[in-house]
């Protein structure tokens, strides 16, 4: 099995309780999907081939403790922030990582939520312009002037960009791990990635579109594909200049209202007075 290795940074406190560091780390090791699992500089270094939220879920569920991810894959990684930008009247968002295996294949991991229950279609596009949303992210990436197709088709019969479906469930969720022999980081890094409307027939539908875009219908959200840490390279613990800390970033939006908690006092704020706010801490 291809598989990934994953740092699951968890909330012990001050203090690592060794028996549950253990249980957890034993309880890891024994489910069908993790190769691995290690504790090393204060995270769980996990070897899996399972997506990395249910990993994160699974550290959760042994653990009794919060799990954020701190780093993915050992060498060259990327991550896009999926969201339905202005342009959409559903509200989608999600992440998708995508790492560089030393074997060779791409992994493109990810959850999104708001989805319709069903298959869409997942593509990067050329560019990472998001200047009027998702409609200005260009056709799919096609380096090799192919045909639209599927992420079983080789190189010169499917665009690069072409990463087939994922599945949402009936609450809107897809989580989902495509491993791609095609497409590689370093070549979509400041592209964008886009989720569709509709399935993509993978080229083989009898629609006019069948071979541009799989018929797959408009992206419904998309975002820019920017190189991230891999495992071990990222020793931040506070996420911005807001102050929020991991922890709590976990709970929070990426932005906009709710991220920040109004009705406490803001930890970069604690000693300053309102007239001597900081410019990181204005609402
Ligand atoms: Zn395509």
């Amino acid at each position: 099995m291809l598989t990934s290795k994953l740092e699951v940074l968890v909330d012990f406190g001050p203090k690592v309780d060794t028996e549950t560091l253990n249980k957890t780390l034993s309880e890891l090791k024994a489910q069908e999907g993790i190769k691995e699992a290690v504790y090393k500089d204060g995270a769980i270094l996990v070897e899996t081939c399972l997506p990395s939220s249910q990993v994160l879920e699974l550290v959760t569920s042994k653990s009794g403790k919060r799990a954020v991810l701190q780093g993915f894959g050992e060498t060259q990684s990327a991550v896009a922030m999926i969201s339905s930008q202005s342009c959409c009247k559903s509200q989608v968002m999600g992440v998708i990582r995508f790492q560089q295996t030393p074997e060779g294949p791409l992994v493109a991991d990810g959850s999104i939520d708001g989805l319709t229950a069903g298959s869409h279609g997942v593509h990067v596009h050329d560019t990472g312009d998001l200047s009027q949303g998702c409609k200005s992210i260009g056709d799919h990436y096609n380096p090799c002037g192919a045909p639209h197709g599927g992420p079983s088709d080789p190189k010169g019969s499917r665009h690069a960009g072409d990463l087939g479906n994922i599945v949402a469930d009936e609450n809107g969720r897809a989580t989902f791990r495509i491993v791609d022999n095609v497409l590689k980081v370093w070549d979509i890094i400041g592209r964008s990635v886009a989720v569709t409307e509709g399935r993509d027939d993978l080229g083989r539908g009898y629609s006019p579109t069948s071979k541009i875009d799989g018929d797959s219908g408009t992206p419904v959200a998309c975002g820019i594909i920017a190189r991230s840490a891999g495992i071990f390279q990222n020793p931040k613990r506070i996420c911005a200049c807001d102050g929020v800390v991991v922890w709590d970033e976990k709970d929070r939006p990426l932005a906009g209202k709710g991220r920040r908690v109004e009705d406490k006092p803001k930890r970069c704020c604690q000693q300053e007075h309102t007239e001597h706010v900081k410019p990181c801490c204005r609402v």
